[in-house]
């Protein structure tokens, strides 16, 4: 491991200083510290932030949620409010990593979290995320678990959060705070696309700092859900995933948020499959004929075309069980 300094700061002034200067923010350290091991990550200053005031899971005025950047990813799974509100939430969360992780890992630490492509962790292969330039072992490499949805040339990496489909899904906010003040972001905006600049993945400033992600209020009854399919039934990444909203009233779906994972290089948002369920009444040839378009677009490589199937009949499970029909 390349040898780093440590520093502890108690406020978010001194975080933003110490950022300023170069440091590197940590929490749970779930993803970071492998990292560093690995060499993929050579930080020359962690700043530690655990013991900064970003908990609590608190309802907005609005009606909504804010989960503050340092409550633990298992503490969100199991908050009374996310379970009674956002189930999508408390399943995806659930649903990630071992339980060892989930009880260390934040919800900031997870939005932040870099891609499991196997070629980023091997220092050895070319892999423009880590060294921009050197090329992408993915490309024409085995890539089963690759993306099929918004690649690029440069890079094909899937992103690996699970919760972070049910965020997109439900149009939440990344709050942030940086040495001008406090701004937010859609999360739909905050995780970047490859494009020609695949180190690039979050649109956070190197001295700004997540304080929480907001979900907002939407019309009640909302029924929601995630599924996960991979290869093992724990301790594993999707290969598809889906998270499903829908607002059902007097027997139609006035709103529906649907998002899939384990396909895209960010959370993939599925606005053909919401427009197609909008002011239809549930039913098993709708979930069908929506489900249809959940992989629209998409670019299989060499090892991954498995997955624009696997798309398809993910979402339309998780639309019959979110929507309640056989
Ligand atoms: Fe690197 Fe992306 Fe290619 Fe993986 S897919 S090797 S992360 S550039």
């Amino acid at each position: 491991m390349h040898p780093f300094a440590y520093t502890r700061v108690s406020d978010t002034r001194e975080a933003l200083d110490a950022s300023r200067r170069g440091g590197r923010y940590i929490a749970g350290g779930t993803t970071l510290v492998d990292l560093m091991r690995e060499t993929v990550e050579r930080p020359e200053t962690l700043v530690d932030i655990s013991s900064l005031p970003l908990r609590g899971v608190d309802a907005t005025e609005g009606g909504g949620l804010r989960i503050g950047a340092l409550v633990r990813m298992a503490e969100a799974a199991a908050h009374p409010k996310v379970r009674a509100l956002y189930p999508v939430i408390s399943q995806a969360l659930e649903l990630s990593a071992s339980a060892q992780l989930r009880n260390m890992a934040t919800i900031g630490g997870n939005i932040m979290q870099r891609t499991r492509c196997t070629y980023f962790r091997d220092v050895t292969a070319a892999c423009n995320k880590r060294d921009p330039g050197s090329g992408c072992a993915a490309l024409h490499g085995f890539n089963r678990t690759h993306a099929i949805l918004g690649t690029s040339d440069h890079c094909v990496a899937t992103h690996p959060s699970d919760v972070a489909v049910a965020f997109a899904a439900l149009e939440a906010r990344v709050h942030l705070v940086g040495p001008h003040g406090e701004r937010h972001l859609p999360f739909r905006d905050f995780l970047l696309l490859p494009g020609s600049t695949p180190q690039r993945e979050q649109a956070v400033q190197p001295d700004e700092l997540i304080t929480a992600v907001e979900i907002p209020a939407h019309p009640r009854p909302l029924k929601s859900g995630y599924l996960k399919v991979r290869d093992r039934q724990s301790y594993e990444f999707a290969l598809t995933s889906a998270a499903v909203a829908l607002h059902v009233r007097g027997g139609v779906i006035r709103e529906a948020k649907v998002a899939a994972g384990g396909v895209g290089t960010v959370p993939w948002v599925l606005p053909a499959v919401e427009r197609h369920l909008i002011g239809e009444r549930p039913s098993a040839a709708l979930w069908e004929a929506a489900a249809e378009k959940a992989a629209d677009g998409s670019r299989p490589l060499e090892h991954n075309g498995f997955k624009v199937e696997l798309l398809k009949r993910t979402v339309e499970r998780q639309l019959r069980i979110v929507g309640g029909t056989k």
